[in-house]
């Protein structure tokens, strides 16, 4: 059982969007676990063997609990009742307090199939008299994280402050070369160092060297103020 899941359209992007609140939550104790959608391929410098040896690398760094590929079809993902029993399965399976979806959002056509996917497996989650396996389960809260292809200004209900993080984050998101490294330009400002900048932006939102943000749909409940930056 997890505590956290998180749910990816492609093997990286749940590096990219919260690979940092990954590392704190476990280092806090939670158990956290990623399922990605599809394989991500093609791709005009990968393949299914690169793709995995790169998450497998990637998934290492991150010291994950879990990780597991659904094998949804990649650039035609789509929110079919197939595909929703079997995400709700994993869920029911998986029984994780917090599900993580990609932002509402996106151009990408496979990001806003996840979201709306992730979105009804959770309801059909908890459902009873149904031919879904195991026994029914209602994760508490969906948080949206930022794994955007828009140059969107986001409005995050809340930025985690992932400090300590951002080093391993940032050697998670390298481990996928052929998507981030392979075929783009050399000279600064690279990807890799727009990905610094915007986590540097996030850090300075708060008050911290670096932090992700976070989007909600219903407001967030606290029992206390005590943590609050
Ligand atoms: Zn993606």
């Amino acid at each position: 059982m997890l505590d956290i899941l998180v749910i990816a359209p492609h093997p990286d992007d749940a590096e990219l969007g919260c690979g940092g609140a990954i590392l704190r939550w476990q280092a806090e104790g939670k158990r956290v676990g990623v399922l990605d959608l599809t394989s991500g391929e093609p791709t005009p410098f990968g393949s299914l063997e690169i793709r995995a040896k790169e998450t497998a690398a990637a998934t290492e760094i991150l010291g994950l609990a879990w990780r597991d590929n659904l094998g949804l079809p990649n650039r035609s993902l789509e929110h079919t009742l197939d595909a929703r029993a079997k995400l709700a399965a994993v869920i029911r399976e998986q029984r994780p307090r917090w599900l993580l979806a990609p932002y509402w959002v996106d151009a990408h056509p496979d990001h806003v199939a996840a979201t709306e996917l992730i979105e009804a497996a959770r309801f059909w989650g908890k459902l009873t008299k149904t031919d879904l396996p195991g026994e029914p389960w209602h994760a508490e809260r969906v948080v949206y994280y930022s794994c955007v292809h828009l140059k969107v200004l986001l409005q995050p209900a809340f930025v985690l402050d992932i400090s300590p993080y951002w080093e391993a984050k940032r050697r998670a998101i390298e481990c996928y070369h052929s998507q981030f490294i392979e075929g783009r330009p050399t000279e600064p400002p690279t990807f890799i160092d727009r990905l610094r900048d915007q986590a540097a932006y996030w850090g300075w939102s708060i008050g911290v060297p670096y932090g992700e943000p976070f989007m909600l749909r219903e407001p967030l409940g606290l029992a206390s103020t005590r943590d609050l930056l």
